[in-house]
Parts: C-alpha cells; sequence; structure tokens
C-alpha cells in the first residue's frame, strides 16, 4: 500500500487516546503522514469504545460515516480497532462490509504491519494491549498528557463487559513506564495524568503487591513535571502508603478519581464490588482532608430502591467529592446485569439523575465560593472568542470544571500562570 494519509479517528476514554497516539507514532516511523480531516484521508482507522450504549452508538455511526466517504472515493481504506471491534469480533464485517480490516484490543499496534502487508482481515486478540509507547506522537501542543500503567482488569463488576473486552489485569514493568515518562518529560508534557481500568492493583500481579506508590515516587523524581495527577483508582486498593505518597510529593496532585458508582451495600452487592466505599471515602477525608475527590456514580442499577438512592443522596450532601460524574445505567447484552430483574424505569432513572445532579451543584457552587479571592496556578489550555479556559490542580483534563479568564497579554496557552478566582458561572469559576 502506498505511504498515504491517515486519519485515525479515536472514540472513548483518554486510554483510547494514549493507544492512538501510540499507533500514530508507528504510521509515522513507517513514512505515512498522520492528518485530522477525513475528507482528505487515504487511510481511516475508527478506534472505537464499547463501554455504555451510547459509547457503542457513537462509534457505529463515526464507521457509517467513514462508509459515506468510501462512497465518494473508492480508493479509501477504511480500518476498525479497539473495544468495539473487539465485542463484535467477525460481526463487525457482517454490519459494516465496507469496511477493510479490523483489529481486537490485544493486536492494534500491529495495524501498521498488517495494512503494509495488505492482509487486511485479521482475527481478534484480547489482552496484550498496546506496549510499544516510544513512538508515541502526541496529539495535542498542550503540556498535559496521560501515561497507561496497566491493561485489563480483574474485577467481575456485573455491568461492566471490560475485562472481556480487554482481558485480565496486566501491569507494565516499573522501568517501561518511567522511561515512557522521561520521553513525555522531555517532549515538553508538565501535567502526567495516570490511567489504567483499576490503577491502584499496580503492581499486583508482577510484584505480587501492591506497588503504585513505589511507582509514582519513581516518576515523581521526574523533575520537569509539575502536576502527576491520579486517575481510575478502585476503591478498596487505595491504602495509606499511596496516600501519604500523594500527600507528601510536591509534584503529585492532591486530587483522586475514586469511582465508587453508589454507596448502597444492597446495590454494590448486586453490582459486585466492594461494600465498603462510604466507610473508605469517609477514612480518606478524615486522614487527608486536603486531597481533592473526584467519582462516579450509576443511577438506577437494577434492584435499586428508594431507600437504596435516598441512602446515597445523603452521602452526597456530605460534598466529600468535589466532581462527580453521574451516568443512568445502561444495560449491555453481555454484562451479567443484563440477566438480573427488576430494572428501573427510564423515567424513574431520570428522575434519580436529577435529583442527584442538583444535589450536587449546590456542592458545586458551595466549593466555588470558598475558592473566591485565592490564587492558584492555572494551565491555560485554549481560548473561545476573548475568553481563555484553564485548569488547576483541583482540576483533571476533559471532566472536569474549569477557571474562565478574559483573554490578557501575560496567558499563553500552555504556559502555567497564577490566577485569582474573582467568582464563578454554574460550573465554572471566574478570574478576571
Ligand atoms: S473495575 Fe469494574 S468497572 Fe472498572 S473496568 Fe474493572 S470490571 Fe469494569
Amino acid at each position: 500500500m502506498n505511504k498515504n494519509n491517515v486519519c485515525i479517528i479515536t472514540l472513548g476514554c483518554s486510554k483510547n487516546t494514549v493507544e492512538a497516539e501510540t499507533v500514530a507514532g508507528l504510521f509515522v516511523k513507517e513514512g505515512f503522514k498522520i492528518i485530522s480531516n477525513v475528507e482528505e484521508a487515504d487511510i481511516i482507522v475508527i478506534h472505537t469504545c464499547s463501554f455504555i450504549q451510547d459509547a457503542q452508538k457513537e462509534s457505529k455511526y463515526q464507521i457509517q460515516q467513514a462508509g459515506l466517504l468510501k462512497q465518494k472515493n473508492k480508493n479509501l481504506k477504511i480500518f476498525v480497532s479497539g473495544c468495539l471491534a473487539q465485542l463484535l469480533q467477525d460481526k463487525i464485517k457482517k454490519e459494516y462490509p465496507f469496511i477493510d480490516g479490523y483489529v481486537g484490543t490485544g493486536n492494534f499496534d500491529k495495524i501498521v504491519k498488517l495494512i503494509q502487508e495488505n492482509k487486511f482481515f485479521f482475527k481478534t486478540k484480547v489482552a496484550g494491549g498496546v506496549t510499544n509507547f516510544k513512538t508515541r506522537v502526541l496529539s495535542t501542543n498542550l503540556p498535559s498528557t496521560y501515561i497507561k500503567i496497566s491493561e485489563g482488569c480483574n474485577h467481575k463488576c456485573s455491568y461492566c463487559i471490560i475485562p472481556n473486552i480487554r482481558g485480565s489485569f496486566t501491569s507494565r514493568p516499573v522501568k517501561a513506564i518511567v522511561d515512557e515518562a522521561k520521553f513525555l518529560a522531555d517532549s515538553g508534557v508538565k501535567e502526567l495524568n495516570i490511567i489504567a481500568q483499576d490503577t491502584t492493583s499496580y503492581g499486583i500481579d508482577i510484584y505480587q503487591k501492591l506497588s503504585l506508590s513505589k511507582l509514582l515516587k519513581e516518576i515523581s523524581k521526574i523533575n520537569q513535571f509539575k502536576w502527576i495527577r491520579l486517575l481510575y483508582a478502585y476503591p478498596s486498593t487505595i491504602n495509606k502508603e499511596l496516600l501519604e505518597t500523594i500527600y507528601e510529593k510536591e509534584n503529585i496532585c492532591n486530587y483522586i478519581d475514586i469511582p465508587i458508582q453508589h454507596v448502597s451495600k444492597n446495590v454494590l452487592k448486586n453490582m459486585r464490588r466492594p461494600t465498603n466505599t462510604r466507610q473508605i471515602i469517609e477514612s480518606i477525608k478524615n486522614s487527608f482532608p486536603n486531597i481533592i475527590l473526584r467519582t462516579s456514580l450509576i443511577v438506577g442499577f437494577p434492584n435499586e430502591t428508594d431507600a437504596d438512592f435516598k441512602e446515597l443522596v445523603a452521602f452526597i450532601k456530605q460534598n466529600y467529592f468535589e466532581h462527580v460524574g453521574i451516568f443512568a445505567y445502561s444495560d449491555q447484552k453481555t454484562a451479567i446485569s443484563y440477566k438480573f430483574k427488576n430494572k428501573i424505569s427510564k423515567e424513574i432513572i431520570e428522575e434519580r439523575l436529577n435529583i442527584l445532579a442538583t444535589e450536587q451543584f449546590k456542592n458545586v457552587i458551595k466549593n466555588n465560593k470558598n475558592k473566591i479571592g485565592k490564587t492558584f496556578e492555572v494551565l491555560p489550555e485554549f481560548v473561545s472568542k476573548n475568553k481563555v479556559w484553564g485548569r488547576a490542580y483541583f482540576q483533571a483534563p476533559e471532566i472536569d470544571n474549569m477557571i474562565i479568564v478574559s483573554k490578557r497579554d501575560d496567558i499563553s496557552l500552555g504556559q502555567f500562570t497564577n490566577i485569582k478566582i474573582k467568582g464563578y458561572k454554574d460550573y465554572d469559576l471566574i478570574a478576571k
């Protein structure tokens, strides 16, 4: 195949972004050109997501859109990779006969070689993931990115299909991660966000003990990083050593994303998750009150009673979390919970979502008011009209609220700047 223009469309979470950036680097190494305008592409790679139904719909929509482009340009090649390709396997070719190839989650990094060899249809393979990170081409000019420390997951949350798609939990060795972190630091990265399906189980498979604290200490030695941030922590494997490391190391943000999903024991039992999330969060906040917490919650899980939901609302009112992502339960055919009885109606789910979002919004306003008059180091990320949008240490990229500043000469994108908070507008903070 000619060394032509490749457009990679990345859907879903930051884990997919890291994989797509790595594969983009492999294409570049082999003489292909990465472009962002899909209309000019000779090859389109759609790196899909299938975490929830909406994500699957979006992935399918993007495949169809690429198919429309192929009607105009018969030479266009379309490849599908990632979670949806893994989930559907051979069915993807039946659903979308115009695609030229598909690869599973375990062999995405082989795609360049396979395209070069004109092997257009390949089998999917679970586990292994993308491992050759040295070729990564960052998809943004900003000094902020993600690093993936493990692949797969050994938990069996009843609503989740990820372990079937991504395989069992496999940590990367400390050295490989630190080498990649150094490469990113040398490329200008100042904020490193630690990701995996489950970050806090890091090391249990290859070192036979929880080793995230050790890994973070190694990464924090890289002085170029200003902010190292922990995302996707599994509640029951957060230990004192880890919290102390986060607290003590200057360049590790006092911020943890801990998706707890719920607090009611009944619901958590049905979800097959640790039932003591309430105690875990209370204990973290009692011992380390300055650590900012983010979480995700699922509303309307099968069998969630009014009492279960009220318990969740009461917990959220405690304002332990600065940021909360609230999701409606999404039924997935291959998940264990698909077979559960007592599904909650759409109307009740909608109502519960609104109640919970309203309660969390009150917390946000309270927390925003507390920040007025304080000065924070802010990373300006983009400009829109005459405003600059940035983030402080207590705000993760892409998922949290932001700080909006009027455009000024002393603010440049990607350059950390001290900014005083003057007010707030809905979720976002405002500075002059
Ligand atoms: S921890 Fe649970 S929700 Fe997260 S990937 Fe593993 S099984 Fe899925």
